[in-house]
């Protein structure tokens, strides 16, 4: 391994541990769920462990809390197991060059709109990053295996999120900050979505007001990821 890849590791278990504690806060990981992000110049990821043995808060998820595995699921450095739906993360990095960053999630208000036919909008100016849809992979099971990994990375195709049926999320992005926010962000969206529509009818942001990044007009992809996960990181820093 090149001292550069040794030191890109390093960056990303740190920002691995910083995506866990935010998405933990915010209720969409814990016990289950995993973010990850792909090692730049290599095959590897680096991915949440298998943390569940030692019944771990991971509120309090550190460095070493992160394993690095090839795009086979097998762990080449860290001393846990991988997650059991590793293959989610593998396989969508095998067919998405583009993807830097893989976060899957169980969070409620996201899951309630995959036991519907309602779809998730961009609603909110936070949130329009999704407004190419989310699309619906129609199972529940565990994605414990490479071919389960590829039917949910080919029903994600080009987007930027997908959900499981009755089970939960991924969101990809470009980076592991990136996934993060969107992440998060798409949760929230989803809380809101369902509170609005208890008021009433729920209309979606203009897409004339979006930019060709799919953000609300006058917002950069920079202030938008940077802005948000710099506050979150230091709200939950160790
Ligand atoms: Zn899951």
């Amino acid at each position: 391994m090149s001292s550069q890849s040794a030191q890109a590791i390093s960056s990303l278990r740190d920002k691995i541990a910083t995506s866990t504690r935010i998405l933990v806060r915010e209720r969409l990981i814990g016990p289950f769920g995993h973010p990850s992000a792909r090692i730049p110049g290599t095959d590897w990821v680096a991915v949440l462990g298998h943390t569940h043995d030692d019944v771990k808060d991971l509120s309090e998820t550190e460095p070493g809390d992160v394993v690095v595995m090839d795009l086979d699921g097998d762990v080449v450095e860290g001393s846990m197991d991988a997650p059991g739906e590793r293959y989610m993360h593998t396989e969508i990095y095998r067919a998405r060059p583009d993807v830097g960053a893989v976060i899957h999630a169980h969070p409620m208000h996201c899951i309630a709109f995959s036991m519907t036919d309602v779809p998730l909008a961009p609603v909110w100016h936070l949130c329009t990053l999704f407004a190419d849809g989310v699309p619906v992979y129609d199972s529940a099971v565990q994605i414990d295996n490479p071919e389960r990994g590829q039917a949910v990375a080919a029903a994600l195709a080009d987007r930027k999120g997908i959900l499981l049926k009755g089970h939960g999320l991924t969101v990809v992005g470009s980076s592991i900050e990136e996934a993060t926010v969107s992440a998060v962000n798409l949760e929230r969206s989803a809380r809101l979505q369902i509170m609005a529509q208890g008021l009433g009818a729920v209309e979606a942001i203009d897409r004339a007001e979006l930019t060709d990044d799919l953000l609300t007009d006058g917002l950069t992809l920079e202030e938008y990821t940077h802005t948000q996960w710099d506050y979150w990181a230091m709200e939950t820093a160790r």
